[in-house]
């Protein structure tokens, strides 16, 4: 069923898992997180990027829309990283509710002022608005930032951000890097922690860059607050290793048997990431479990290793066993 990213993002935040949005391009990249989210019993978020918009147009977003609405589990609809308010006003006119507005390769001011003027037309139509300040490194989908010009985000100017925008969701660069980790991932936990105690418990937090991080980092992230993990690099490549492989390059190959390849290329690593952010078998939360989840207290930061060891009562007591 077709849900909404607010109610994705804050549903998994109280159970303590993370929510994985997937980059998706066409009707392969669909189907493959849409069949992995079902057989999982897991939410999940379809991505669009602009470039991809630019490619698809308002038929790849309808495409989205009908695969949520259709499915078995809650999927949400989101527009990614859109640096312009061209792409921005195309999404949510195309019946999106979800954007990022992308202010991170301008200065802070004008990120400030970029960010708050879409969110406050986002917000105008109902639609949730996720945001991006420090600049992540790395390249996707021709957006190239050299680690020279990456930036971590700094937590007391988050704050501010956060307080003018009245975004909904922020994005956060804490050593994650778009597209392949060059060298051992590394990321600046204690800087994770103080942003989240700067913003409070209010903000939803957002990294990109999972393709390549390790289990171990990705569970920490999530008892750190991390409710959303963005995954493009892992299922392109995939994608990109089968059509290359004997079913679909051979002599003779066919359309159809190569796509259900590339389907299910795809859809395996979508459900090792759905694995990886403890979202399988939740699906039922966002369903049936709406007013328990709002019940369910945000607890302190300090609290939070306490209710992953099961010492506190909590329905996601059983998600680390
Ligand atoms: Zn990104």
């Amino acid at each position: 069923m077709l849900t909404s990213t607010l109610e994705l993002l804050e549903t998994a935040r109280r159970h303590i898992y993370a929510i994985g949005a997937f980059n998706v391009y066409n009707l392969e990249g669909v189907q493959a997180v849409v069949r992995a989210a079902e057989a999982s019993h897991s939410p999940a978020m379809l991505q669009i990027h602009p470039s991809a918009l630019k490619y698809g147009g308002t038929s790849l977003v309808a495409l989205c829309l009908e695969a949520a609405r259709t499915a078995t589990v809650p999927i949400a609809v989101h527009l990614d990283h859109s640096t312009s308010s061209k792409a921005i006003h195309q999404a949510l006119a195309a019946g999106m509710t979800s954007v990022m507005a992308d202010g991170s390769h301008l200065s802070y001011p004008e990120n400030l002022a970029f960010t708050r003027e879409m969110t406050q037309l986002a917000h105008a139509q109902g639609a949730v608005v996720e945001a991006e300040i420090g600049r992540i490194s790395g390249t996707e989908d021709g957006l190239s930032v050299s680690e020279k010009e990456a930036k971590m985000t700094d937590p007391v100017q988050a704050t501010e951000f956060v307080r003018l925008t009245k975004v909904d969701a922020l994005a956060v660069t804490i050593g994650n890097v778009h597209g392949e980790y060059k060298s051992e991932p590394r990321l600046d936990f204690d800087r994770l922690i103080r942003i989240r105690q700067n913003l409070g418990e209010g903000t939803l937090l957002v990294l990109h860059g999972a393709s390549g991080l390790p289990a171990s980092m990705i569970s920490k992230s999530i008892e750190l607050g991390v409710c959303k993990f963005n995954v493009n690099t892992e299922v392109r490549q995939a994608y990109m290793k089968m059509l290359g492989d004997d079913v679909c390059a051979a002599p003779g190959a066919d359309l159809l048997p190569c796509m259900d390849e590339a389907i299910a290329a795809m859809q395996q690593v979508i459900t090792e990431k759905l694995q990886l952010f403890g979202s399988q078998n939740k699906a039922h939360f966002h369903q049936g479990f709406r007013e328990q989840t709002m019940s369910l207290p945000l607890l302190p930061l300090t609290k939070m290793d306490e209710r992953h060891k099961g010492l506190l009562p909590s329905t996601a007591a059983n998600y680390w066993s």
